[in-house]
This record gives C-alpha cells, structure tokens and sequence, in this order.
C-alpha cells in the first residue's frame, strides 16, 4: 500500500526543504558579490587596520606619557612651591620682631623724643645688626626723616634720608606694623621693609625699621637651576632666579597702578615693562610661555599679602620625556608591524610551498593513477580477448563433442543398415524372401532409431513458437509424467507427486516448461539406473510469490567437481551416446526467460540429488485447457 499524505495535512514551514525563491538567489549573489569584495581588498582592509592601530597606540602612548610627565612636573612644583614659601616665611620671620625691639630701646626712645646726638644709636643699631645680618636697622623720627642707621659709617648711609613717602612708614605712623617690599631709594639695593611704631608719652614719636636682604633666596634658587619667581600684588615680578626678569611685570600694569608705584617710589626707576607671558597650551591649564620658553608654571600665595611664589618647571624636559615615549612606541609599533609582516610573508611563502608540494604530489599521484588505468586498460583487453579465445575453443571443444556423440549415435544403426543390406543382397541371391523381409523391418526400425535420434536433437533446438500464458504447474507435470510413464514403470520407479496447494499458477508457455520437466525428471530417472530402489517425487509449492517444483531422486548425486558446470552447454558425465549435455542448459535458459531459476543440490544425509526450479506466481487463475 502506498502511502499518501493527505491534502488536509498543515504543511510545515520547513525552510531548508522550501524551494528557492529569486530573492534567495539575489541575496547569495550579493552575499558572493560581498566575499569577493572583501578578499579582493582584504590586503587594503588590513593595512588600514593596522595602521589606524598603530595611529591609536601612539596617539594613546603621547598622552598617557604627557599625562604621567605633568602629574611629576606638578607634583615636584608643589613640594618644592611648599618649600620655597616656608624659606620665604622663614627668612622674614626671623626679623618680624625685630623693629619692635627696635622701638623699645631707651636711647632709640630718648633720641626720637628728644634729638641730640645720635652716636649710641648708631652704634647700637650696628652692634644688633652684626648678630642680626639684616640689610639694615634704622630709627626715623615721626617725619620720616632717619635720625640713626646701623650703616651710618658707609658711604650710602641713611641717615640724613626722609623715607616718609613709604607706605612701611605711613602704616608705622599710624600706629601697626608695617612691610613693605622696594628697592632702596639710597642704596639701590632692593629689601623688605618692615616697621614699628615708637611710641613716647605723646604718642608715636617715630618709626623702627628693618630691612631684610632677599637677594640670598634668590641666588640660592638661581644656584639650583631653578626658576623661581615672586610677585606682588600688582604681579611685578620682584625676586626672580632669572636676573633678567625682575622688575618687570607678568601683565600688563595700568596706568593707575603705575602711578601708585612711582608715588612709593617702590621699584625705584625700574621700567616695569610687562614679560613676554603667555598661556600657549590649550590642553594643558597650567603651562605658559615666557620670553618663547615654555613651562609649567605652579604657583602658591605667600603669607604677605598679595605676594604669590612661582614654581616654573621646563616643559622641554616633558617634550623629550613624551617624544621618548612616543619615539619608543613608534619604534616598538613599526618593529611589530615589520615582524607581522615578516610572519606574513612567511606563512604566504610557506602557503606557496605547501600548495607547491602539494601540487607536485597530486601530479604525480595523477601521473600513477594514469599508468595504472592504462595498465586496467591493457589487462582488460588481454583478459576480453583471453576470454574470447577462450569462448571460441570452448564453442569449438562443444562442437566437437556433440559432433562426437551424434556421430556415435548415428554411426551404430548406419553400420547395422550397411550389415543389413549386404545381407539383404545375399538373402536375394539365396531368395531367401522371409529372412529378406525381416532384414528390410530390422533396417526399418533402425532408420526409426536414427529419426528418434534426430528428432531429439531437433526438440532440444527448437524455439517454442508457443505464447505465454497462465498455467497451472500441475498441468506441465502431467504431460511431462505421462511422456516417461512407460520409462518410470520399466524401471520399477516409485513415484510421488505431492501439491499440498493446488492450482499454483505461472505465466509461461506450457510447452518449454513441459521440456523443461521431461528433461530434469529423465536426468533423475538415469541417475537412479543402478540404485536398488528407486524413488522419484516431485512436490509442487508456495513460497512467498513463488511457485517451488522440486525433483528428488535417489540417484548416484552430482559429481563432486561436476556442480559448477552442471548448467554448461554441452557439459555430461554422461557415456557417449547417452546425452550430449544439452538439457540443463536448455532448461536454465526457459526458466530463465520465464523470470525464475533453477539450482540442484545433492541431499544430505539421503543419496541423490534434488533440482529446485523457482517461478513467479501469478493471481490470475489459468485458462481452461482446449
Ligand atoms: P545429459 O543428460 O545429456 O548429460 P544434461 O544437461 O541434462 O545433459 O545433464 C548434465 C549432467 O548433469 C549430467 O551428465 C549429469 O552428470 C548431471 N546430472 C543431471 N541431473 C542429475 C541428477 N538428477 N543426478 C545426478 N547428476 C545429474
């Protein structure tokens, strides 16, 4: 039965059994279209890559390492901004309390009060001085006009000199303690002023001062390599490592505060032309630029008011700290890049190798495989016509054998009629008429023998002109049984004939397969010649969709090495003139024609052999016999 899926089934979405449809064709076009872009440009593709990389890394390397380079720069600013500051500190604190001092000495006292002489001030101011090591000490009444200096014996002595205009004296004056920055109006010597009051019973009658040396801190920072700067409230640059930037201002000044300068005579008649100052990096907040030098500049305010210290690192140590890093990078990235390409190269050339060898095995394997098919070729035709030759000795060899046995066949009635007729003429000459009669009958008989022979001969090569039709086995076996009876009763055959299904039916011609049965049953019968017993039965059944007929005797069996010929044309162990190996080979050939086989097997433990022919069943029931 076969199966089929009914129309009513909900047909699954299955997508890799669903036809293609022209959209599938268009996208693996594109898809093909897209692969073979790719490898096309796949060099392109990679060294863009790589260099896009390359460009990344670099890039990446310039600003980990400036970053890491600031964060020093900054970091060491900033200790030495705190360092600096407290030096800065120190250096004026040491002083502070000085004026003080200063205003409560008695003789100072006495000489703003009263005037007069002021040698033991002089020397008073001196002798501090010595241990002090400021600049210098002096006394100024409350006019600003200086009564005694501890320098009062140098040339460039202040005494005599009217500080009035001094802020340090003004702020003095009114009572608290003043500092101030200036270059000396007398000395040109640039000092930090610092003021207190001295006071008398009427009130402040003049003004202690101190001035301090900053020159020392300078060239301490100039002896360090370093650029340090201080600057005021105005931004006037007034201690500075670099000479050559003092006194000058890091904007510019307005008018105003100019004048405001002037008045305190503070820078004496220093210019104040504003540094050549900038602010160049956009990236980097803190880094400037100063006469074309570029730094970072750190700064941190200074305890006087206004005042602001400078830390101002180089930025080439930077550049070349980040070039370096850069350059290695670079360096490094190329050298990887060259290596890569290197490996590159390699491989492709290993690649072509491979597929060089690779190419030479397969010619040479090809090559091989050539030789050998030539050489098939050549054996096949040795062995084709080998088996050709062998063919036409074995048509010959049957030829001449059968030729043999008819010959035999014929030649024993031939050699009697000749016996027969030479006597038949003796007989005439005697007239002896009966014995001539009898002799005429003899040779009668024996031309029938030779027309049996032939007429063997004749059925075993005739062609059924028979057509194929339902027969019924039983039917075929009959007439064959009926043909040898008189043989089968000679002999003293028990015969059995078993059908345990009747009406098995194959389609065929009744004829051939009758000679097929006359022909296995005789052989059956001449195997049995010298057997004590003889039994034949033949048994008709159903196997599956075939119809089985076997034929057991009890005969000698199949010779040993004779089962592999059995069905060979010609092939006989017969004595000559007993058969010419004609019958099975015929009868293969019938069964054959009619879709079924024949085999024979000797039976176990029984002696004799059994022939099994096999035929198609049919369902159609046979004709009725005319
Ligand atoms: P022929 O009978 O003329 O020899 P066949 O082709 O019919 O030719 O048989 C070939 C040979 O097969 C016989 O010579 C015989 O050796 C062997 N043979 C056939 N039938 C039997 C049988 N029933 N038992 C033993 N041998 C058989």
């Amino acid at each position: 039965m076969t199966m089929q899926a009914s129309p009513s089934e909900p047909s699954t979405p299955d997508l890799a059994s669903r036809p293609l449809s022209s959209d599938d064709v268009a996208t693996a076009h594109a898809r093909q279209l897209r692969a073979g872009w790719y490898r096309q440009h796949a060099r392109t593709i990679v060294t863009t890559a790589a260099i896009a990389l390359a460009v990344i890394v670099i890039w990446q390397v310039w600003r980990i390492s400036e970053a890491n380079a600031l964060a020093t720069v900054r970091r060491i600013g900033d200790e030495r901004l705190t360092l600096y500051a407290s030096t800065v500190d120190g250096a004026l604190d040491r002083y502070r309390y000085l004026p003080f001092v200063l205003a409560m000495n008695p003789a100072v006292q006495t000489l703003v009060r009263d005037g007069g002489g002021n040698d033991r001030v002089n020397v008073y101011l001196e002798t501090v001085n010595a241990r002090a090591g400021a600049a210098a000490l002096f006394v100024m009444d409350i006019h600003g006009q200086t009564l005694a200096s501890s320098n009062w014996s140098e040339p460039l002595s202040f005494v005599g000199q009217n500080y009035a205009f001094r802020p340090y004296f003004r702020s003095a004056t009114a009572g608290e303690a003043g500092e101030f920055f200036a270059i000396g109006v007398t000395t040109g010597r640039p000092g930090y002023f610092m003021s207190a009051p001295i006071h008398g019973p009427t009130g402040i009658l003049g003004v202690a001062v101190v001035k301090v040396d900053l020159d020392r801190l300078q060239a301490d920072w100039s002896e360090g390599g370093e650029t340090v700067l201080v600057s005021d409230e105005n931004g006037v640059v007034f201690l500075s490592s670099r000479p050559n930037w003092k006194y000058h201002s890091l904007g510019p000044l307005s008018a105003d505060t100019l004048a405001q300068i002037r008045a305190r005579r503070q820078y004496n008649h220093t210019r104040l032309q504003p540094l050549d100052y900038a602010a160049p990096h956009r990236g980097v907040p803190d880094a400037i630029r100063i006469d074309g030098d570029e730094f970072i500049e750190r700064s941190h305010p200074l305890s006087q008011p206004g005042w602001r210290l400078h830390y101002l690192s180089p930025m080439a140590p930077v550049r070349e700290q980040v070039l370096g890093a850069v350059g290695i990078a670079t360096v490094s990235t190329f050298l990887l890049v060259v290596f890569a390409l290197y490996l590159r190269e390699r491989r492709a050339r290993q690649r072509s190798r491979d597929q060089a060898r690779e190419a030479m095995a397969l010619r040479a394997l090809s090559t091989r495989l050539q030789a050998e098919v030539d050489e098939r070729r050549r054996t096949e035709h040795e062995l084709r016509s080998t088996q050709d030759e062998l063919i036409q000795a074995g048509k010959l060899a049957a030829l001449g054998q059968m030729s043999a046995a008819i010959a035999h066949e014929l030649n024993q009635p031939i050699a009697a009629i000749r016996t027969f007729t030479a006597s038949g003429e003796r007989l005439l000459e005697l007239d002896r008429r009966e014995d001539l009669a009898q002799n005429l009958r003899s040779v009668s008989q024996l031309t029938e023998r030779m027309a049996l022979i032939t007429g063997q001969l004749k059925t075993f090569a005739r062609k059924s002109e028979g057509r194929n039709r339902p027969v019924a086995l039983r039917e075929p076996l009959d007439a064959a049984l009926a043909l040898l009876d008189g043989q089968i009763r000679a002999a003293g055959v028990t015969l059995t004939v078993e059908e345990p299904a009747p009406g098995l039916t194959v389609n065929g011609d009744p004829v051939r397969i009758e000679q097929v049965l006359v022909n296995l049953l005789r052989n059956g019968l001449d195997a049995m010649k010298d057997a004590p017993e003889r039994h034949l039965s033949v048994r008709i059944a159903r196997d599956a969709e075939d119809a089985v007929l076997r034929i057991r005797d009890n005969g000698h069996g199949i010779a040993a090495g004779a089962m592999t010929q059995l069905f060979d044309p010609f092939f006989t162990t017969k004595e000559v003139g007993e058969g010419v190996g004609l019958g099975l080979s015929i009868s293969y050939g019938i069964v054959a024609d009619l879709g079924g086989t024949v085999r024979a097997h000797n039976n176990t433990p029984d002696t004799g052999a059994t022939f099994v022919v096999r035929l198609p069943l049919i369902d159609t029931p046979p004709e009725p016999t005319p």
